[in-house]
């Protein structure tokens, strides 16, 4: 297992933040934008609360406390995600029972109450040294309401020396009783450049186009490099052909392709191109689809831009229930057939 370090653009705020631990809060909140390395940030922030030797409130990577972080067995460290999550991440029990099943059973997506229940017998042991015990649960939006609630049991009435670092992308993704409980910290975003010059570390070709169509989240530039051949899919390109005309004969192929994705994939890559086509309607330069400019600002001049600013509004309602679409192929259609009326050239203009 990697040592958890802090990213580049994170280590000035961590600093700041894990070097001052008087009076240090006992539940913490970690959000900010989707692919910017919260959950990173939180399992460098635990090394950091665990390590005997911080320097600058940072881990030293030495200290048998960093040591036993490395091996993946430090008792005082409790990570809680999903099942699922955990398999991808290759923890070793999980990864074991799964191996190990005669049938492979599907691994929850969500935190189970019995993670949060299993807590109350670490709470009563002694720390290592008796120094912090660090729970980090990520994300935190995957607790569904009673497991949120067995949780908010134990912050209202904390264990000693016990840190909970919850992270999320927004703080209105949870119950508002826990984010009462809890410090609120937001993580700082990463300027282009930091964020260009750690995926070029990372071997990514045509980095700055990648870090545009992710919205400057590098991680989720970094992800959807591994993921995809080129930043702009193929459909979004054959979309953004057809936009504006009346070739909507292409549609059926444009649907079936985009069904093969996650919804919340082409929901945000469509946010994405709302996003443009306002800017542009608009006379300010796109943000994310560049390469594409040109055509975008063509469109947008013939759009109607208030059919341009619902359709935008409509997404953003299909994206916050985009992980349990009722019907995908009913989604993509209708996606597909707003976007188009949206940008039918008006008449009068
Ligand atoms: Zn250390």
């Amino acid at each position: 297992m990697d040592f958890p370090v802090f990213l580049p653009w994170q280590t000035v705020q961590a600093s700041h933040w894990l070097g001052n631990r008087s009076r240090f809060a006992h539940a913490w909140l970690i959000h900010g934008q989707q692919g910017t390395g919260k959950r990173q940030f939180a399992r460098a922030a635990a090394a950091s609360l665990l390590c005997e030797q911080p320097a600058h409130g940072l881990a030293c990577g030495r200290c048998p406390a960093c040591q036993w972080l490395q091996s993946g067995n430090h008792p005082d460290l409790r990570l809680i995600r999903p099942d699922a999550m955990a398999l991808e991440e290759g923890d070793p029990a999980i990864t074991q029972e799964n191996e190990n099943a005669t049938t492979p059973k599907a691994l929850s997506r969500d935190i189970r109450i019995e993670q949060i229940r299993t807590l109350s017998g670490w709470f009563t042991t002694a720390t290592h040294r008796g120094g912090f015990r660090v729970a980090v649960i990520y994300p935190a939006q995957s607790m569904n309401t009673i497991t949120a609630n067995a949780l908010l049991k134990v912050l209202e009435e904390p264990p000693e020396h016990t840190v909970f670092l919850l992270v999320a992308d927004a703080p209105d993704q949870l119950l508002p009783t826990i984010v009462s409980r809890c410090r609120l910290l937001a993580t700082s975003f990463p300027a282009p450049e930091q964020s260009l010059a750690w995926l070029n570390e990372k071997g990514v070709k045509q980095a700055a186009d990648w870090l545009a169509v992710a919205g400057g989240a590098p991680l989720l530039a970094h992800e959807r490099s591994l993921q995809d051949t080129q930043p702009c899919p193929g459909w979004l390109e054959a979309i953004v052909q057809a936009l504006g005309t009346p070739r909507f004969g292409q549609l059926p192929e444009l649907a079936d392709a985009m069904e093969k994705e996650q919804p919340v994939y082409w929901i945000d890559m469509l946010q994405r191109l709302m996003v443009d086509l306002m800017l542009a309607a608009s006379g300010v330069p796109v943000r994310y689809y560049m390469a594409h400019a040109e055509r975008l600002e063509r469109i947008a001049q013939g759009a109607d831009p208030q059919a341009l600013a619902d359709q935008a509004r409509w997404l953003t309602r299909q994206r916050g229930i985009a992980t349990h679409p009722l019907n995908a192929k009913v989604l993509v259609h209708t996606a597909l057939q707003r976007l188009f009326l949206a940008c039918v050239p008006q008449k009068n203009t």
